[in-house]
Protein backbone atom coordinates (compact mmCIF):
# COMPACT_ATOMS: atom_id res chain seq x y z
CA UNK A 1 0.00 0.00 0.00
CA UNK A 2 1.52 3.11 -1.47
CA UNK A 3 1.49 6.63 0.26
CA UNK A 4 0.62 9.19 -1.82
CA UNK A 5 0.66 12.21 -0.14
CA UNK A 6 0.20 13.07 3.19
CA UNK A 7 -1.88 16.34 4.63
CA UNK A 8 -1.24 18.88 7.33
CA UNK A 9 -3.88 20.50 9.20
CA UNK A 10 -3.79 22.98 11.58
CA UNK A 11 -6.98 23.42 13.65
CA UNK A 12 -7.30 25.51 16.05
CA UNK A 13 -10.34 24.51 19.17
CA UNK A 14 -12.19 26.64 21.48
CA UNK A 15 -12.03 25.13 25.29
CA UNK A 16 -15.16 25.48 27.56
CA UNK A 17 -13.13 27.32 29.78
CA UNK A 18 -9.67 27.78 30.50
CA UNK A 19 -7.20 24.87 31.39
CA UNK A 20 -4.34 26.15 33.83
CA UNK A 21 -1.35 24.22 34.88
CA UNK A 22 1.81 24.85 37.18
CA UNK A 23 3.26 25.94 33.46
CA UNK A 24 0.58 27.68 31.88
CA UNK A 25 -3.18 28.45 30.82
CA UNK A 26 -4.96 27.80 27.91
CA UNK A 27 -8.23 28.77 26.43
CA UNK A 28 -7.75 27.30 22.67
CA UNK A 29 -6.30 24.14 21.77
CA UNK A 30 -4.21 24.89 18.62
CA UNK A 31 -3.70 21.55 17.39
CA UNK A 32 -1.87 20.09 14.54
CA UNK A 33 -3.67 17.03 12.46
CA UNK A 34 -2.11 14.43 9.82
CA UNK A 35 -3.64 12.55 7.06
CA UNK A 36 -1.66 9.90 5.61
CA UNK A 37 -3.63 9.37 2.14
CA UNK A 38 -3.16 5.86 0.49
CA UNK A 39 -4.94 4.56 -2.59
CA UNK A 40 -7.54 2.69 -0.75
CA UNK A 41 -7.81 4.53 2.86
CA UNK A 42 -7.01 7.44 4.47
CA UNK A 43 -5.59 7.79 8.33
CA UNK A 44 -5.15 10.62 10.74
CA UNK A 45 -2.83 11.41 13.17
CA UNK A 46 -2.98 13.86 15.79
CA UNK A 47 -0.09 15.64 17.23
CA UNK A 48 -0.13 16.65 20.77
CA UNK A 49 2.16 19.19 20.46
CA UNK A 50 0.97 22.62 22.56
CA UNK A 51 1.14 25.83 20.80
CA UNK A 52 4.55 26.63 23.37
CA UNK A 53 7.10 24.71 24.39
CA UNK A 54 6.06 24.18 28.49
CA UNK A 55 4.99 21.43 29.11
CA UNK A 56 7.97 19.79 26.69
CA UNK A 57 10.24 21.27 24.90
CA UNK A 58 7.92 20.29 21.54
CA UNK A 59 5.43 22.89 20.12
CA UNK A 60 2.93 22.92 17.25
CA UNK A 61 5.06 24.81 15.09
CA UNK A 62 7.92 23.20 15.10
CA UNK A 63 6.25 19.96 15.21
CA UNK A 64 5.40 20.92 11.79
CA UNK A 65 8.36 22.38 10.41
CA UNK A 66 10.36 19.02 11.46
CA UNK A 67 7.56 17.27 9.74
CA UNK A 68 7.68 18.58 6.59
CA UNK A 69 11.69 19.10 6.52
CA UNK A 70 12.81 15.80 8.29
CA UNK A 71 10.40 12.96 9.26
CA UNK A 72 7.68 13.05 6.04
CA UNK A 73 10.73 12.55 3.58
CA UNK A 74 12.35 9.28 5.96
CA UNK A 75 8.83 7.55 6.09
CA UNK A 76 8.38 4.95 4.23
CA UNK A 77 6.28 4.77 0.62
CA UNK A 78 4.63 1.82 2.06
CA UNK A 79 2.25 2.31 4.78
CA UNK A 80 3.64 -0.01 6.97
CA UNK A 81 3.34 1.05 10.49
CA UNK A 82 5.68 -1.40 11.87
CA UNK A 83 8.51 0.81 9.70
CA UNK A 84 7.55 4.31 10.61
CA UNK A 85 9.78 3.97 14.19
CA UNK A 86 12.86 2.70 12.54
CA UNK A 87 12.66 5.15 9.89
CA UNK A 88 12.44 7.89 11.70
CA UNK A 89 15.12 6.98 14.58
CA UNK A 90 18.00 9.02 13.13
CA UNK A 91 16.11 12.03 13.52
CA UNK A 92 16.46 13.04 17.25
CA UNK A 93 13.87 14.02 20.26
CA UNK A 94 10.31 15.27 18.26
CA UNK A 95 8.59 12.10 19.67
CA UNK A 96 4.91 13.99 19.62
CA UNK A 97 5.55 14.64 15.57
CA UNK A 98 6.88 10.94 15.13
CA UNK A 99 3.53 10.03 17.32
CA UNK A 100 1.21 11.74 14.97
CA UNK A 101 2.80 10.45 11.76
CA UNK A 102 3.21 7.06 13.22
CA UNK A 103 -0.56 6.87 14.25
CA UNK A 104 -1.79 7.95 10.89
CA UNK A 105 0.25 5.24 8.97
CA UNK A 106 -1.64 2.92 11.40
CA UNK A 107 -4.81 3.73 10.84
CA UNK A 108 -4.56 3.83 7.00
CA UNK A 109 -3.45 0.44 7.12
CA UNK A 110 -5.67 -0.79 9.98
CA UNK A 111 -9.01 0.50 8.16
CA UNK A 112 -7.65 -1.66 4.87
CA UNK A 113 -7.01 -4.61 6.70
CA UNK A 114 -11.13 -3.67 8.98
CA UNK A 115 -9.12 -4.16 12.03
CA UNK A 116 -9.46 -1.99 15.36
CA UNK A 117 -7.04 0.31 16.74
CA UNK A 118 -7.79 -2.00 20.24
CA UNK A 119 -7.53 -5.15 18.91
CA UNK A 120 -4.25 -3.94 17.29
CA UNK A 121 -2.74 -3.20 20.01
CA UNK A 122 -3.92 -5.76 22.35
CA UNK A 123 -7.01 -4.38 24.52
CA UNK A 124 -9.11 -6.82 26.84
CA UNK A 125 -11.97 -4.30 27.53
CA UNK A 126 -14.71 -2.96 25.36
CA UNK A 127 -15.29 0.68 27.88
CA UNK A 128 -12.61 2.07 29.96
CA UNK A 129 -13.23 3.83 33.49
CA UNK A 130 -12.47 7.53 33.20
CA UNK A 131 -11.20 10.26 35.34
CA UNK A 132 -11.25 14.14 34.54
CA UNK A 133 -7.80 16.41 35.30
CA UNK A 134 -9.15 19.65 36.69
CA UNK A 135 -7.08 22.68 36.53
CA UNK A 136 -5.74 25.20 38.73
CA UNK A 137 -8.66 27.51 40.05
CA UNK A 138 -9.15 31.64 40.74
CA UNK A 139 -10.54 29.90 44.52
CA UNK A 140 -11.21 26.93 46.48
CA UNK A 141 -14.91 27.65 46.34
CA UNK A 142 -14.83 27.53 42.25
CA UNK A 143 -12.53 24.74 42.56
CA UNK A 144 -15.33 22.75 44.44
CA UNK A 145 -17.77 23.28 41.82
CA UNK A 146 -15.97 22.82 39.45
CA UNK A 147 -15.05 18.73 40.94
CA UNK A 148 -18.44 18.64 41.84
CA UNK A 149 -20.13 18.86 38.52
CA UNK A 150 -17.41 16.32 37.41
CA UNK A 151 -18.35 13.79 40.04
CA UNK A 152 -22.21 15.00 39.16
CA UNK A 153 -21.24 13.77 35.36
CA UNK A 154 -19.81 10.37 36.64
CA UNK A 155 -16.09 10.88 36.89
CA UNK A 156 -14.58 7.56 38.63
CA UNK A 157 -11.46 9.34 39.44
CA UNK A 158 -10.46 13.57 39.69
CA UNK A 159 -7.42 14.61 39.45
CA UNK A 160 -6.08 18.16 41.00
CA UNK A 161 -3.06 19.99 38.97
CA UNK A 162 -1.12 21.35 41.79
CA UNK A 163 1.67 23.95 42.29
CA UNK A 164 3.57 25.69 44.66
CA UNK A 165 0.59 28.17 46.47
CA UNK A 166 -2.17 25.67 45.52
CA UNK A 167 -1.55 22.45 47.28
CA UNK A 168 -2.34 21.37 50.66
CA UNK A 169 -5.54 23.62 50.82
CA UNK A 170 -7.33 22.42 48.03
CA UNK A 171 -6.74 18.75 47.83
CA UNK A 172 -7.46 19.30 51.83
CA UNK A 173 -10.93 21.34 50.49
CA UNK A 174 -11.63 18.88 48.30
CA UNK A 175 -10.98 15.70 50.59
CA UNK A 176 -13.09 16.62 53.12
CA UNK A 177 -16.39 17.92 50.66
CA UNK A 178 -16.08 14.47 48.65
CA UNK A 179 -14.79 11.85 51.58
CA UNK A 180 -12.56 9.00 51.42
CA UNK A 181 -13.99 7.23 48.75
CA UNK A 182 -13.49 9.59 46.12
CA UNK A 183 -10.57 8.17 44.01
CA UNK A 184 -8.01 11.36 44.11
CA UNK A 185 -4.89 12.62 43.05
CA UNK A 186 -2.88 15.33 41.87
CA UNK A 187 -0.19 16.71 39.05
CA UNK A 188 2.31 19.13 39.73
CA UNK A 189 3.84 19.24 35.87
CA UNK A 190 7.39 19.31 37.49
CA UNK A 191 6.42 22.27 39.92
CA UNK A 192 8.72 21.48 43.00
CA UNK A 193 12.03 20.34 44.16
CA UNK A 194 13.80 17.55 46.53
CA UNK A 195 13.95 20.72 48.61
CA UNK A 196 9.68 20.59 49.23
CA UNK A 197 9.78 17.29 50.01
CA UNK A 198 8.25 17.93 53.73
CA UNK A 199 6.03 19.88 52.17
CA UNK A 200 5.04 17.98 49.74
CA UNK A 201 4.87 14.53 52.68
CA UNK A 202 1.94 17.00 53.61
CA UNK A 203 -0.16 15.22 51.50
CA UNK A 204 0.31 11.91 52.65
CA UNK A 205 -2.80 12.57 54.80
CA UNK A 206 -5.14 12.71 52.07
CA UNK A 207 -4.86 9.27 51.22
CA UNK A 208 -4.27 9.96 47.75
CA UNK A 209 -3.73 7.64 44.34
CA UNK A 210 -0.63 9.52 43.29
CA UNK A 211 1.55 12.40 42.49
CA UNK A 212 2.17 12.93 39.42
CA UNK A 213 5.89 14.61 38.56
CA UNK A 214 6.44 16.52 41.27
CA UNK A 215 9.75 17.15 39.99
CA UNK A 216 11.49 18.14 37.05
CA UNK A 217 11.61 15.86 34.47
CA UNK A 218 15.30 14.74 34.48
CA UNK A 219 15.33 14.27 37.99
CA UNK A 220 15.00 10.77 37.97
CA UNK A 221 17.67 10.08 41.15
CA UNK A 222 15.59 12.99 43.07
CA UNK A 223 12.19 11.66 42.22
CA UNK A 224 13.91 7.89 43.71
CA UNK A 225 14.90 10.39 46.76
CA UNK A 226 11.60 11.88 47.18
CA UNK A 227 9.71 8.34 46.81
CA UNK A 228 11.33 7.08 49.91
CA UNK A 229 10.24 10.38 52.13
CA UNK A 230 6.88 10.26 50.92
CA UNK A 231 3.80 7.55 51.24
CA UNK A 232 2.02 8.86 48.22
CA UNK A 233 2.75 6.68 45.09
CA UNK A 234 5.24 8.67 42.84
CA UNK A 235 3.53 8.61 39.01
CA UNK A 236 6.12 10.24 36.52
CA UNK A 237 4.55 11.62 33.52
CA UNK A 238 7.13 14.40 31.74
CA UNK A 239 9.87 12.17 32.73
CA UNK A 240 8.94 9.46 31.12
CA UNK A 241 9.28 9.25 27.06
CA UNK A 242 10.63 5.98 25.92
CA UNK A 243 10.23 2.35 27.25
CA UNK A 244 14.24 2.69 28.42
CA UNK A 245 13.24 5.50 30.16
CA UNK A 246 10.25 3.65 31.79
CA UNK A 247 13.10 0.76 32.56
CA UNK A 248 15.55 3.62 34.48
CA UNK A 249 13.15 4.86 36.59
CA UNK A 250 11.49 1.53 37.85
CA UNK A 251 15.37 0.47 38.42
CA UNK A 252 16.35 3.38 40.42
CA UNK A 253 12.28 3.26 41.90
CA UNK A 254 11.59 6.89 41.19
CA UNK A 255 8.04 6.14 40.64
CA UNK A 256 5.79 3.01 41.26
CA UNK A 257 2.83 4.12 38.41
CA UNK A 258 3.59 5.86 34.98
CA UNK A 259 1.40 8.01 32.78
CA UNK A 260 1.17 6.71 29.45
CA UNK A 261 1.14 9.25 26.79
CA UNK A 262 1.76 8.07 23.48
CA UNK A 263 2.47 11.74 21.67
CA UNK A 264 5.13 12.02 24.16
CA UNK A 265 6.62 8.87 24.01
CA UNK A 266 6.33 8.50 20.27
CA UNK A 267 4.06 6.69 18.89
CA UNK A 268 1.20 4.43 20.48
CA UNK A 269 3.88 1.02 19.42
CA UNK A 270 6.29 2.30 22.15
CA UNK A 271 3.50 2.86 24.35
CA UNK A 272 2.46 -0.64 24.27
CA UNK A 273 5.92 -1.20 25.18
CA UNK A 274 5.60 0.58 27.68
CA UNK A 275 2.51 -0.70 29.06
CA UNK A 276 4.15 -4.13 28.81
CA UNK A 277 6.90 -3.09 30.84
CA UNK A 278 5.49 -1.83 33.11
CA UNK A 279 3.08 -4.73 33.68
CA UNK A 280 5.82 -6.98 33.97
CA UNK A 281 7.59 -5.33 36.53
CA UNK A 282 3.84 -4.61 38.81
CA UNK A 283 3.95 -1.18 37.96
CA UNK A 284 0.60 0.70 37.57
CA UNK A 285 0.15 2.38 33.94
CA UNK A 286 -3.20 4.40 33.21
CA UNK A 287 -3.18 6.94 30.01
CA UNK A 288 -2.40 10.64 30.13
CA UNK A 289 -4.42 13.48 27.74
CA UNK A 290 -2.86 16.10 26.30
CA UNK A 291 -6.60 17.89 25.73
CA UNK A 292 -6.91 15.83 22.36
CA UNK A 293 -9.84 16.29 20.25
CA UNK A 294 -11.83 12.97 19.22
CA UNK A 295 -9.27 11.68 16.71
CA UNK A 296 -6.61 11.16 19.46
CA UNK A 297 -9.27 10.59 21.98
CA UNK A 298 -10.50 7.12 20.04
CA UNK A 299 -6.92 5.76 19.89
CA UNK A 300 -5.90 6.73 23.74
CA UNK A 301 -9.15 4.90 24.94
CA UNK A 302 -8.35 1.95 22.76
CA UNK A 303 -4.55 2.19 24.54
CA UNK A 304 -5.95 2.56 27.79
CA UNK A 305 -8.26 -0.79 27.37
CA UNK A 306 -4.93 -3.12 27.38
CA UNK A 307 -4.81 -4.83 30.33
CA UNK A 308 -2.06 -3.15 32.56
CA UNK A 309 -4.08 -0.03 32.75
CA UNK A 310 -5.41 -0.77 35.60
CA UNK A 311 -6.12 3.00 36.70
CA UNK A 312 -8.30 5.21 35.81
CA UNK A 313 -7.03 7.79 32.89
CA UNK A 314 -7.46 10.98 31.57
CA UNK A 315 -9.94 9.62 28.70
CA UNK A 316 -12.79 12.24 29.38
CA UNK A 317 -15.71 13.00 27.93
CA UNK A 318 -15.01 15.15 24.58
CA UNK A 319 -17.49 17.79 26.13
CA UNK A 320 -14.82 18.40 29.18
CA UNK A 321 -12.57 20.43 26.34
CA UNK A 322 -14.46 21.10 23.15
CA UNK A 323 -18.36 22.43 22.61
CA UNK A 324 -18.12 20.79 19.15
CA UNK A 325 -15.91 18.12 18.54
CA UNK A 326 -14.04 17.08 15.15
CA UNK A 327 -15.68 13.81 15.58
CA UNK A 328 -18.97 12.63 17.05
CA UNK A 329 -18.07 13.44 20.69
CA UNK A 330 -17.08 10.63 23.15
CA UNK A 331 -19.63 10.54 25.56
CA UNK A 332 -19.59 9.09 29.21
CA UNK A 333 -22.03 6.21 30.44
CA UNK A 334 -21.67 5.51 33.85
CA UNK A 335 -17.80 7.21 34.36
CA UNK A 336 -16.42 5.14 31.57
CA UNK A 337 -15.95 5.79 27.61
CA UNK A 338 -16.89 3.24 24.87
CA UNK A 339 -13.63 1.70 22.73
CA UNK A 340 -14.61 2.64 19.28
CA UNK A 341 -14.51 -0.85 17.67
CA UNK A 342 -14.95 0.10 14.05
CA UNK A 343 -11.36 -0.14 11.19
CA UNK A 344 -8.86 1.62 12.52
CA UNK A 345 -9.34 4.50 15.01
CA UNK A 346 -13.13 4.20 14.18
CA UNK A 347 -14.13 6.94 14.12
CA UNK A 348 -13.64 9.61 11.01
CA UNK A 349 -13.93 14.31 11.46
CA UNK A 350 -16.72 15.47 10.59
CA UNK A 351 -16.09 17.27 7.34
CA UNK A 352 -18.33 20.53 8.02
CA UNK A 353 -16.78 20.87 11.64
CA UNK A 354 -13.59 19.99 10.63
CA UNK A 355 -13.17 22.83 7.92
CA UNK A 356 -14.87 25.42 9.99
CA UNK A 357 -11.64 25.17 12.47
CA UNK A 358 -9.11 24.75 10.07
CA UNK A 359 -6.61 27.26 10.12
CA UNK A 360 -4.22 26.45 7.36
CA UNK A 361 -3.77 23.34 5.35
CA UNK A 362 -0.90 21.57 3.32
CA UNK A 363 -0.88 18.82 0.89
CA UNK A 364 2.88 16.91 1.06
CA UNK A 365 2.65 14.70 -2.38
CA UNK A 366 5.16 11.45 -1.94
MG1 LIG B 1 0.83 15.18 33.95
Amino acid sequence: MQITGIELRRIAMPLVAPFRTSFGTETTRDVLLVRVVTPDAEGWGECVAMSEPLYSSEYVDGAADVMRRFLIPALPRTADPQAVGPALAPIRGHRMAKAALEAAVLDASLRITGESFGHYLGATRDRVPCGVSVGITGSVAELLDTVAAYVEEGYVRVKLKIGPGWDVTPVRAVRERFGEDLLLQVDANAAYTLADARHLARLDAFDLLLIEQPLADDDLVQHARLARTLRTPICLDESIESAAHAAAAITLGACSVVNVKPGRVGGYLEARRIHDLCRAHGVAVWCGGMLETGIGRAANVALAALPGFTLPGDTSASRRYFGTDVTPPFELSGGHLDVPAGAGLGVEPIPDVLNEVTTATEWIPF
